[in-house]
């Protein structure tokens, strides 16, 4: 069944989805705070999110500065339920990294935090776990050959790797891979899927790189429609398996394959749950979003009242109907994909996955077509 030819009773569902979505949207509860610790990488990766650097010249952010933002928006946050995430640049290079999940154990706030597992080791892992760290999440881009030459760096494989696998012997912790799927590990995605599974890990997120960054240049992090498509396929088909708990990323209203490769239906909660702090102080969404996106600044605003007051357009999104998004009839589902796929200053949209995959299927029913001829 085509991408956009839904299902009545999935229509129902994805409606009561909106609704739900009107109403956390007023609530606009925060419970996933990203904090941008440092620019720093001991990695120079091909494909980077961030702005960083191997030798980045900003330099972090001290945490007491951190602290004081969060003690703005303590009152009104229920700490027990909001997680603070510790990204970077690597958020492992910090030395102090160990005092500040400390202070954040002793606030009561749940922490984490996301690493590309280079510099991660039984001693480090251990002091992190002393210190109250609740989940790690771990890049891991593939087979050696394939996150070896995304990460730029010939090691990087083996000490991912082994720092996958010492979190999976490591109990009451949380942890997860994530994968960048991209034209050179895509063939190998099945092999890839077997080798985590083989490790014992239970939980898998998978991405596809958007246009923007480094990405923009460089054609082999972009899958094309088909094996867009294909992608997807497979996520259903690992989810219905129940041997690793897959999902695909958070971004991209997905049409029929909505409901089978995520737990929820598509939500960008930027700016409605996840709020980001950057390492210059920036107040955004999530640390996908920059410039024209940033609400604020903790050097000069008070980070509870920038939650409670702004974030307009994160709250409200029919300024995304535009261009191709302006009569599209999934819009009322979509709301215009997620807002990082947005550009940054003129707000066009960069990439529609729906449309994507529809272009997948075309493509393979053609090729079908000239096959059936062929023979
Ligand atoms: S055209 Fe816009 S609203 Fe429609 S599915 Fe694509 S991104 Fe979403
Ligand atoms: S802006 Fe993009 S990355 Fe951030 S929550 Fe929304 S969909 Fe996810």
């Amino acid at each position: 069944m085509s991408v956009t030819n839904i299902p009545f009773r999935k229509k129902v569902a994805l409606n009561l989805h909106r609704k739900f979505k009107s109403n956390e949207k007023k609530v606009h509860r925060l419970n996933y705070l990203l904090w941008e610790c440092t620019l720093r990488c001991n990695l120079n990766c091909i494909h980077c999110g961030s702005d960083c650097k191997k030798d980045a010249f900003t330099e972090d952010m001290p945490a007491k500065d951190f602290f004081k933002a969060l003690d703005e928006i303590s009152p009104i946050v229920n700490n027990h339920n909001t997680m603070i995430v510790l990204t970077g640049g690597e958020a492992i290079l910090r030395k102090d990294i160990e005092e500040i999940g400390q202070e954040l154990y002793r606030r009561e706030f749940p922490w984490g935090i996301v690493s590309n597992g280079y510099a991660l080791d039984k001693k480090r892992l251990n002091g992190l776990m002393n210190s109250g760290m609740r989940s790690i999440t771990i890049s891991l881009d593939g087979l050696k050959d394939s996150h070896n030459w995304l990460r730029n760096n010939p090691k990087s494989f083996q000490k991912a790797f082994n720092a996958i696998k010492l979190l999976t012997q490591t109990n009451d912790l949380r942890h997860d891979v994530v994968t960048c799927v991209n034209q050179n590990n895509f063939h190998e995605l099945d092999k890839f899927y077997k080798l985590l599974i083989s490790i014992g890990l239970k939980e898998w997120r998978i991405f596809t790189i958007f246009p923007i960054g480094r990405a923009k240049n460089e054609e082999l992090l972009q899958l094309n429609p088909v094996q867009f498509k294909q992608l997807f396929d497979f996520i259903t088909l690992v989810r219905k398996e129940q041997k690793i708990k897959l999902s695909y990323g958070c971004e991209g209203f997905l049409g029929n394959y909505e409901g089978s490769v995520r737990d929820n239906f598509f939500f960008c909660r930027s700016g409605i749950n996840i709020a980001s702090i950057l390492v210059d102080g920036s107040i955004s969404g999530c640390p996908n979003l920059r410039d024209n996106f940033i609400q604020g600044n903790i050097y000069k605003d008070n980070f509870a009242e920038i939650w409670e007051n702004k974030y307009e357009k994160f709250r409200d999104r029919r300024w995304m109907k535009t261009g191709i998004c302006s009569d599209c009839e999934f819009f009322k589902y979509c709301e215009g994909n997620g807002m990082h796929l947005h550009d940054e200053k003129t707000g066009e949209l960069l990439m529609c996955h729906l449309k994507r995959i529809e272009e997948g299927e075309k493509v393979a029913l053609n090729n079908k077509k000239c096959r059936n001829y062929r023979a």
